[in-house]
């Protein structure tokens, strides 16, 4: 049986990468230090034999008896909020964490994946972006936390691979949503969602007129589990180039739920980015991999998850 450790297990993404590991047979440990995870996301695999649990730090040394096949790096705080909150965590393991991970990896004779960002690229001045382009990111603005720390993952993870010659994945991923979405996570779709449901008005900061592209999280899955078994070392970009604007999102939002709301606006938050939509002709090209899920039925279902949550 393959074993594979996954950080971040109890968080959005990574609870969902331990589902499909586990379903697709494999040995999963997963590790968390729950400061934004929640162990609601992954209890229903504590009764499996092949699921264990650490509640570890990763930005400290991380030891895990016996082999390991592959390392999956999902454990960062990953909303603004979060890392407005948590800058100093957000750094470290972005930082500390991915070389820990790299140097077990190495130790392990693993193969290494580690969850970039669309955020490496900034206030985009390229639209769409593509993996060439280098970016646009203030290293001292509220976000540098998050983005400088994603960079600098890239460059050590990047260095293991030419100088260890460890066996690496970077994965570039635009804006994802799906069921175990935190509710209070500040990002745009819980918030409206969450504001829609409760009858409250939706708040779109600035004048809305910004873009996003949001991809359905078992697409994005998908996409990660093709890119670690692909023999690819660069940067793959994953995401769903189906790019709207937030006015139009919270339209989209008050039609499914029904709410009598309407959006009001509020401040821009500091270098929040104009426009986002990732070109994802590698990812077609080398994994073979594009999104299946529309937004209309990717919203229904993330709808009736918080619904379940809210009642
Ligand atoms: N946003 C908004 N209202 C909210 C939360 C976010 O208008 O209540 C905007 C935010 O300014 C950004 C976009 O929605 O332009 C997406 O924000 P999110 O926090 O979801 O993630 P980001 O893509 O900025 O990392």
């Amino acid at each position: 049986m393959k074993r594979v450790l996954i950080t971040g297990a109890a968080g959005f993404i990574g609870s969902h990468l331990c589902d499909k590991f586990i379903g697709e047979g494999y040995h999963v440990i997963g590790m968390d230090n729950l400061l934004t995870g929640n162990l609601r996301n992954i209890e229903h695999l504590f009764p499996n034999p092949n699921f264990e649990f650490y509640h570890h730090d990763v930005s400290k040394f991380v030891h895990v008896p016996g082999e390991l096949d592959y390392i999956l790096h999902f454990a960062s705080p990953a909303s603004p909020i979060d890392y407005l909150k948590m800058p100093i965590q957000t750094l470290k393991v972005g930082s500390l964490g991915t070389h820990n991970l790299l140097g077990l990896a190495k130790a392990k004779k693993a193969r290494i994946l580690v969850a970039s960002t669309s955020e490496v690229y900034g206030d985009p001045l390229v639209h769409p972006q593509t993996e060439e382009y280098w970016g646009n990111v203030n290293p001292v603005g509220p976000r540098g936390v998050y983005d400088e720390a994603k960079r600098f993952q890239e460059a050590i993870t990047m260095a293991y691979h030419t100088f260890h010659g460890v066996e690496t994945r970077i994965i570039r991923i635009f804006n994802t949503y799906g069921p175990r979405m935190r509710l209070d996570d500040g990002r745009v779709l819980p918030a409206f969602i969450g504001q829609a449901l409760r009858g409250e008005d939706l708040t779109a900061f600035g004048d809305g007129s910004q873009t996003r592209s949001f991809c359905y999280v078992s697409d994005l899955v998908d996409g990660i589990y093709k890119l670690l078994m692909s023999d690819y070392a660069q940067p793959v970009n994953v995401g769903n180039p189906d790019e709207i604007t937030i006015n139009q999102f919270g339209e989209e939002i008050l039609k499914l739920t029904g709410a009598k709301s309407k959006l009001i606006y509020k401040p821009l938050p500091i270098d929040d980015p104009k426009q986002r939509r990732p070109d994802i002709s590698k990812a077609k090209a080398i994994l073979g991999w594009e999104p299946k899920v529309n937004r209309a039925e990717g919203l229904k279902l993330t709808l009736s998850y918080f619904q379940s949550l809210i009642n």
